[in-house]
């Protein structure tokens, strides 16, 4: 742990009364947070297109690149902004100048010494007419004899990081990271919902991993859990707190428990009571008489859960869990993420992946894993922030350092 993480009593002492009674004196230290990669991150970094460049000397740069301006259509110019319009020599990737280099006599000059000519990206290869090109930089000082245009692979998608970016230097053509991500949640989003959260993740996630050992000892559950949490600015309140609780009232033979009594479902169903006691107390209307069901086990069944499930809602305007951040020990399973999903919740941190069933990370399984075999999950389908589904959620996962001890469970369940 880096030294200037704060010790575990400031990290407790900084908390509200009722946290400091679920923590049970249990030790905290922060982790670290890894945010999830999208699908398009993980299946799109290399869609490589051709480009052409062309090189000119200095001095005649300008006239090059007003030049190839008026010939190509806007869109042509402005397509590429991920790779450097003009590069020196020296600066192209190793590859590109052993190539070029060996053309001719006059390239090995270029690439000799203090070089007075420069590099210039043309656009996209498909797009232009390679003639038209040449006649047009024919006008140009110093190419008059000879006009250079050749063909490179890169990247057709702007690099998500600075070392990715460095990666595309290294190999294809000098790549600038505009610090954005047509991939996924915008860096600059994600690294300050990082921050927000880092500070006390490691408390939601121990008050997660209580009940679900509590739950689980009990014989009611998975040893899974959920904590649900509602943060504004430095105030933070705890506003469901659910273990699974599938076995509950289950027979535990031949099939695998109560899908309905998933800790997801459990704790958003508890902030839905919420919302709806909220509801009657502002209306004034008599307290609905059936706020729980059965089948979905969403009343308080652990003295912790009932805790916070008595608690008001500290902010009970809005969308089901509009806002909310959702502290998981394990990745949740297809059904529970798309819940996370249609309930509006903003962030979610789990720390088991589970690379079968678990819905949130977008990373290929691998098809040919035994344990696949009847588990109907491990697509790598990257719930948590696709276009088509009209809501992006940031979600991470976090590395305890080893001070919580893990929870395991089968992998081949649904989370
Ligand atoms: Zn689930």
């Amino acid at each position: 742990m880096p030294d200037t993480d704060p010790p575990s009593a400031t990290l407790v002492a900084t908390q509200n009364p009722i946290v400091k009674v679920l923590l049970h004196g249990h030790e905290v230290k922060r982790g670290v947070l890894i945010p999830l990669k999208t699908t398009l991150e993980v299946r799109d970094d290399y869609t490589i297109g051709r480009i052409l460049v062309t090189r000119a000397p200095v001095k005649s740069a300008n006239a090059a690149i007003s030049l190839l301006r008026n010939l190509l259509p806007e869109e042509i110019v402005k397509g590429l902004p991920h790779l450097r319009r003009c590069s020196k020599p020296c600066d192209l990737p190793a590859h590109l100048k052993t190539r070029f280099m060996n053309e001719s006599a006059q390239s090995r000059m270029i690439h000799t010494g203090k070089s007075n000519w420069i590099y210039i990206v043309v656009g996209p290869e498909a797009m232009l007419s390679r003639d038209e090109v040449i006649k047009e930089l024919q006008t140009v000082e110093g190419l008059e004899e000879d006009v250079f245009l050749r063909s490179v692979p890169v990247p057709l998608i702007a690099p998500y990081s600075q070392m990715q970016a460095a990666m595309w230097t290294q190999h294809f053509w000098p790549a600038l990271y505009r610090k954005n991500n047509p991939l996924g949640p915008h860096p600059a989003m994600v690294s300050r919902a990082t921050e927000e959260i880092a500070g006390d993740t490691a408390v939601w996630m121990t008050l997660a991993h209580n009940v679900a050992k509590e739950a689980h000892s009990l014989g009611y559950g998975e040893p899974v859990g959920a904590c649900i949490v509602h943060r504004e600015g430095e105030k933070t309140t705890v506003v469901a707190l659910a273990a699974d609780a599938r076995w509950k009232d289950q027979a535990k033979t031949g099939h695998t428990g109560n899908p309905m009594a998933h800790a997801v479902l459990r704790a958003i169903s508890m902030v839905a009571q919420k919302l709806v006691k909220a509801e009657n107390k502002q209306t004034q209307t008599a307290p609905t008489p059936i706020l729980e069901f059965e089948a979905f086990q969403d009343s308080p069944i652990l003295e912790d859960e009932k805790k916070v499930f008595e608690l008001d809602h500290p902010c009970p305007d809005g969308y089901l869990c509009h806002g909310l951040e959702l502290y998981l020990t394990h990745e949740p399973c297809v059904m529970c993420s798309m819940a996370i999903l249609h309930s509006r919740m903003s962030k979610v941190v789990f720390r088991h992946r589970m690379p079968l069933t678990g819905g949130l990370s977008a990373e290929d399984r691998g098809g040919d894993h035994p344990a696949l075999c009847g588990a109907d999950g491990g697509r790598g389908l990257g719930l948590f922030w696709r276009r088509e589904l009209n809501w992006s959620l940031i979600a991470w996962e976090w590395e305890s350092g080893g001070f919580i001890k893990p929870l395991q469970v089968d992998q081949a369940l649904h989370v």
